[in-house]
Formats: C-alpha cells, sequence, structure tokens
C-alpha cells in the first residue's frame, strides 16, 4: 500500500474504525516514523473491514488517486471529470 493510499484511508475513512483501533495514533509520544506505521495499520484494517464502503476514487484518465472520495479532478494530471 502507497503513502498516498494510506493518508487517503487514514484521512476519508478512519471514523469507520472503531475508537480502540485509532486510539494509538493520537498518543503523543509516537514519533513520525510510528505514526506512519500505526497509519498503515489502520488503512489495512480499514480495507480488509469496509471494502464495500471505501472508494477509492482514481483518476479515469492517469489511473491515480484523488484527493478525496468526491474529488472530480485529478490532482496529478489536471483531469476533470465533472
Ligand atoms: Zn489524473
Amino acid at each position: 500500500m502507497d503513502q498516498q493510499l494510506i493518508e487517503y484511508l487514514f484521512a476519508h475513512y478512519s471514523n469507520l474504525a472503531p475508537l480502540e483501533v485509532v486510539a494509538k495514533i493520537k498518543y503523543p509520544y509516537l514519533n513520525e516514523i510510528e505514526q506512519l506505521s500505526e497509519k498503515r495499520k489502520i488503512a489495512e484494517y480499514l480495507l480488509e473491514n469496509f471494502e464495500s464502503e471505501i472508494f477509492i476514487n482514481n483518476c479515469p484518465n492517469c489511473k491515480k488517486l484523488a484527493r478525496t472520495p468526491k474529488a472530480r479532478q485529478c490532482r496529478h494530471c489536471g483531469h476533470d471529470w465533472h
């Protein structure tokens, strides 16, 4: 799973996960690498458990990940699918 997908899942779908799954990321003493590792675990958990509720919004043109699930314009190639 690439970093963009991890951040995307974490930003837009971590509310689906139970508190005990996302709680650890809030520990203030985690360093950056530990935070990334926790985000990855949460992202993997979300994909495993909520696949049907998660929309991976890939650009129809370049197939890269858009910024949000509702985005209609690609941040990579500028393609607009409104
Ligand atoms: Zn694109």
